[in-house]
Formats: structure tokens, sequence, C-alpha cells
């Protein structure tokens, strides 16, 4: 079995290596997958709620043990890493609510009456990310099973510790094991597998936009289910009569957490000219206060880079020319490390206000008229987040209905609740998680007529 050397991205060093799963044992795992997918359906709805809410427990039980292998794998910090471990015992648990409210509609009907049944798809494969392992996940694998499906998941190569744990805690709670596998290894292996696998009948898949494409070619060949979510360039926009205090305060977490490796980060920062040279003033004090560090130090609040290869990436942009306006601090020896930074490029061309970088790199760009901070908000083929920055009601919600994306949040930077939808417009993506709504994703409507004629 070929392995792969998980690295801590702080400090560089080994945690531990992981075996590679070939497209043969890919094959296998989908085959048992497909022969488990008859009796978890059939479980009763009250028992499968019961399992999910046994594996809320689990991972809640082992939430301290999940948060300090995310630390250790991606660079985490401590703080973020226990929300995402926390995250995934609350889906679980409201998804576990699900199986036993997934009711059809009887519509009125002439010569007799008419049903709707909402059924599971069969096998489901989750491709997830390596920048919010467990989050995108759960998000996946929770709705999908309490609809009554199985599950394969591929984590990323770089971040497989966490999923791997999650599968265990799954069979600890009593999921059958073929019911809910993780099966780490390449995107071109086993995510590939899932794509072409006919028995595979609904791909979630979260990553770049680039791949995203190849997997909906690829399953388009078997008209198979996809959702998407994909990458994202979201604005933040800040209007004069916002309270500017608290926007640049704010900003910095916008775009930082996670070191910038969010999809919904805020990376371009558009304020109104009239109070843009203010704003740019209480914006550096924020940004030289962000604490970058070991991440696990309570009071750190970004750590490093996911590896050395993203780290190249992300410095490509910040060359000797790129118009730096002020940056915050990063620790020096190993790690992966890369300060806040703040950047005016000249306009939205640029490739600092145009491409999803991924890393801790904001861009502000002012601009004149409301009109004109919607423009530019939708300038991008991306649409997933945003954030508007005002005290105007209607304002807030003439920009919030103007911008094209999925979720917006004004005065606030938030835009992931799990009770809410949760996707991207344009080619952020492609249908919505999360929120009251998920199963649909996750089941066929079937509509039964059954004549009363004599
Ligand atoms: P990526 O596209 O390189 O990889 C994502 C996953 O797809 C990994 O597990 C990878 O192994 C797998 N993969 C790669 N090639 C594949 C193939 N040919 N077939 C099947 N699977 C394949 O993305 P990444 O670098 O891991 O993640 C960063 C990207 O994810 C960013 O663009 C970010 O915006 C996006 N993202 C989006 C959301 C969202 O919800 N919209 C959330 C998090 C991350």
């Amino acid at each position: 079995m070929t392995t792969f050397e998980v690295i801590n991205p702080a400090t560089e060093e080994v945690v531990r290596s992981v075996g590679l799963t070939s497209a043969e044992e890919t094959d296998a795992a989908i085959a048992r997958a497909h022969a488990a997918y008859p009796a978890w359906r059939a479980v009763a709805p009250g028992d499968r709620a019961r399992l999910l809410r046994r594996f809320a427990d689990a991972v809640d039980a082992d939430i301290e043990n999940l948060a300090k292998l995310e630390v250790a794998n991606a660079g985490h910090t401590i703080g973020n890493a226990r929300w995402e471990a926390g995250n995934v015992r609350d889906v679980l648990t409201y998804y576990s609510a699900s199986p036993e409210r997934l009711s059809g509609k009887q519509i009125p009907v002439p010569g007799g009456v008419n049903m709707t049944f909402h059924e599971p798809l069969g096998v489901v494969g989750v491709i997830v990310p390596w920048n919010f392992p467990m989050p995108i996940a759960g998000w996946g694998f929770a709705p999908a099973l309490a609809a009554g499906n199985t599950v394969v998941l591929k984590p990323a190569e770089l971040t497989p510790l966490t999923a791997i744990r999650l599968g265990e805690l799954a069979r600890e709670a009593g999921i059958p094991e073929d019911v809910f596998q993780v099966l780490p290894g390449k995107g071109s292996v086993v995510g590939q597998r899932f794509v072409d696998h006919p028995a595979v009948r609904k791909v979630v898949f979260t990553g770049s936009t680039e791949v995203g494409k190849q997997i909906m070619a690829g399953c388009a060949a078997q008209v198979k289910r996809v959702t998407l979510e994909l990458g994202g360039k979201n604005a933040n926009i800040v209007f004069a009569d916002a309270d500017l205090e608290k926007a640049a305060a704010t900003a910095p977490y916008g775009v930082f957490d996670n070191a910038g490796q969010d999809c919904c980060a805020r990376s371009l920062i558009l304020v109104q000219a009239s109070v843009y040279e203010k704003f740019m003033e209480l914006l550096e004090p924020a940004v030289n206060g962000v604490v970058v560090g070991d991440p696990r130090l309570e009071m750190t609040e970004m750590g490093p880079l996911i590896s050395a290869g993203h780290h190249a990436k992300v410095s490509s942009y910040v060359d000797d020319s790129a118009p730096v306006a002020f940056r915050g601090s990063a620790p020096l020896g190993p790690g992966y490390w890369f300060p806040p930074t703040v950047v005016t490029p000249p306009d939205l061309r640029h490739p600092l206000a145009s491409d999803e970088i991924f890393g801790p790199v904001v861009a502000v760009v002012p601009f004149e008229e409301e009109a004109d901070a919607v423009t530019m908000a939708n300038h991008t083929e991306y649409g997933l987040s945003g954030s508007i920055w005002t005290r105007d009601v209607g304002r807030a919600f003439r920009v919030a209905r103007g911008v094209e994306a999925g979720n917006l949040s004004v005065n606030s930077h938030s835009s992931v609740r799990y009770w809410t939808p949760f996707g991207g417009f344009k080619q952020s993506g492609l249908g919505r998680e999360l929120g009251p709504d998920a199963l649909d994703a996750f089941t066929e409507t079937k509509n039964v007529f059954i004549s009363t004629e004599e």
C-alpha cells in the first residue's frame, strides 16, 4: 500500500503516515456500501435517528481529541478546531431529527389518492477539501445518512486524520461499518472512482472551481446527481454611513480567519471613497492586532498555511512589485507562515482583486456610489458570500438583493449557520447544503397514484 506522510504545517514535522486507498480498494468499498444500502434504508426512522444521536454523542465526547488532531494536521487554532468538531456534533444532532420527519405530500387529484415519497438515492460519495476537514465532511455525511443513503467519504490528501477518527466514532456509535466508510486517498484515484462508478448515485464535492467543473462533466456521463461547493472572491462592502470602527475592527477576522483559507473569506474590501482614508487608518492597527502563531495556544487567532506548495502559491501574489499597504506579523523559522497582508490594487482587473488567493491577503478598493459597489462586488465569476456594512436598513436590503452571492451578512461576517442554507451563485457552486431542506439533495421525489375507482 502506498502511503502519505501527514505534515504538521506549524512545525513541518511528520505527524503520521496514512495509507492511500487504491482504485480497486475504492471499488470494493463502494460495492460494500451498495450491499449495505437496502438494510440501512430499511432501519426504522426512529432507530436511524437514535444511531445518529449516538454518533453525535460520540463526537461530543471526543471533541478535545478531534480538535488536537486538527491543530496538528491542519494548523487550525485550537479555538477554531473545537468549534469545527462541535459543528459536526451539531449537524449530526440537527439531521438526526429528519428521519422521523421525512414526510411527503398528499396532493388532491381526481379519481384517486396521490402521495409523494422522498426516497434515498443509494451510495453517496463525499469529496472533502483540506481547509475545513471536519465541518465540510459533516455537512455531507449527516444529511446523507439521515435520508437513508450509505456514504463513502474521501478526505483531502493533506488532511485525513479527523475524517479517519470520525469513521471510528461512527462505528463506536453503532453505525454499521459499510454504511459510512472513510477512504483516504488521491482525488485522481478515489475521487475519480466516485465519479465513474455507476453504484455511486450522487457526488457531493467541495473544492476548487477547476476540479468542480471536471467532476460535473464526469457526472454528466451517468446523469449522476451532484452538489458543488466551490471557490469564492467575496466582497466586504463598507458604506460611509457604517459603524466604521466596528467595520474596521472586524474586517481582518472576516478574511484572515483560518489564515484566509476559507471559501467565504471577505478578501475584497470595497470602501466608499469618502471614508477610504479613515477606514485604512482604523484597519492598520486592527491588522497588526491579529495574533499569529502557535495554533495550540488559546490566544492564537491565526495559524500557518496548509503546505509548502500552498505557501509558494500565496507568496507568488505578493512579490516586490505588489501594492502592499501594510502587513501584520508572523513567526519566523519552521512552518508555512504568512503574515496578514493588506494590498491596494489599482482596479478590479488586477489578480489581487479578482483571484481567490486562499491566503491571508486582502485587497482594498474604493467605490463612489451604492450602484458602483454592487457592480464591483459582482465583477467576479464567483458568488459565494459577502458582507454589507451600513446603518441604512433600506440600503442593506437593496445591496443584499443586488449582490449575486448565496450567503450575505449585514454588519457581520458570518456565513455558515447549520440551520440555514449554504451555497454559491455562478461558478461558486451548484445546490445548497445545510438548513431545513438539505435532505432534498439526498433524496428523489417519488409520486404514487392509487385509483379509488370501483
Ligand atoms: P481541490 O479542488 O484541489 O480538492 C478538493 C478535493 O477534491 C480533494 O479531496 C481532492 O483530493 C479531490 N480531487 C482532486 N482532483 C479530483 C478529481 N479529478 N476527481 C475527484 N476528486 C478530486 O481543492 P482544495 O485545494 O482541497 O480546496 C480548496 C478549494 O476549496 C478552494 O477553491 C475553496 O474555495 C474551495 N472550498 C469551497 C467551499 C464551499 O463550500 N464553497 C468550502 C471550502 C473550500
